[in-house]
């Protein structure tokens, strides 16, 4: 990736005049009624409940950081986010606004409403202690994997539940002959991903700490995570049209 190809971002002609860039999104975080808002430091994780109707806002406060993204239908967790069948839905890899995240049982647990950012990563799955020491010889490393494992804890889940991950925020390009890399991330201070549940949905959060490839910029830093519910008549009905349609 270079730096030229981070200038064309596909977001950024989407995004310009959003007013949202650049913090505007800490002093006003959510259009509509606050159900919840916090802080994840640099490395560290969460996880809960996002009601049908509900929306997430996750927030790359400093921009280029990795928001690794698990989710599950929160009244039968065996059913949940389904990497494959999204990208088959969505005709891509590299999701954004409109595009759904698909249980394995077809179901859709989130849509995406807004993205400053653009585009979001489904293939390079999270960072592990086994695969730090693999890739760059480290051992011990704070990781994306012992986090899902720490989060999803809290609900009674385990190892077997780890499945492939979504990132949000984290750039994988893929070239024509199929390479494929973790390359410099593109995302601004303050851009966002909003998504919209689609049920009931329980969501465990890694917020990356990896520093041994680009995906952080070197440097992990916090995210927001805001909930909200979105006014009435704001084309975000549950279960209505995706807003790309
Ligand atoms: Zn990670």
């Amino acid at each position: 990736m270079t730096a030229e190809d981070r200038r064309e971002r596909p977001g950024a002609a989407a995004t310009a005049g959003s007013g949202t860039a650049g913090g505007g999104v800490a002093a006003e975080p959510a259009p509509g009624r606050l159900v919840d808002d916090r802080v994840i430091p640099p490395g560290g994780e969460w996880s809960g409940i996002v009601r049908e109707g509900h929306v997430l806002r996750i927030v790359d406060l400093e921009g280029r950081q990795a928001v690794d993204f698990l989710c599950y239908l929160a009244a039968d967790p065996s059913e949940r986010y389904n990497a494959a069948d999204t990208m088959k839905l969505a005709g891509t890899i590299f999701l954004t606004t409109g595009h759904r995240l698909y249980s394995d049982l077809g179901r859709p647990l989130f849509t995406i409403v807004d993205d400053t950012c653009g585009r979001h990563d489904t293939i390079g799955g999270c960072c592990s202690r086994e695969s730090n020491r693999l890739r760059y010889g480290v051992e011990d490393t704070p990781n994306c994997r012992d986090n899902f494992l720490r989060a999803l804890a809290r609900f009674g889940l385990g190892k077997k539940d780890i499945v492939a991950n979504l990132n949000f925020f984290m750039n994988v390009p893929v070239a024509g002959d199929g390479r494929m890399a973790i390359a410099d991330g593109w995302s601004r201070p303050g851009d966002h991903v909003d998504l919209r549940a689609e049920a009931d949905v329980l969501v465990a959060i890694s917020n990356c700490p990896q520093i041994h490839n680009p995906c952080n910029g070197g440097r992990p830093t916090p995210i927001r995570l805001v909930t909200y519910v979105p006014p009435a008549g704001a084309g975000l009905t549950p279960g209505g049209t995706p807003a790309r349609a």
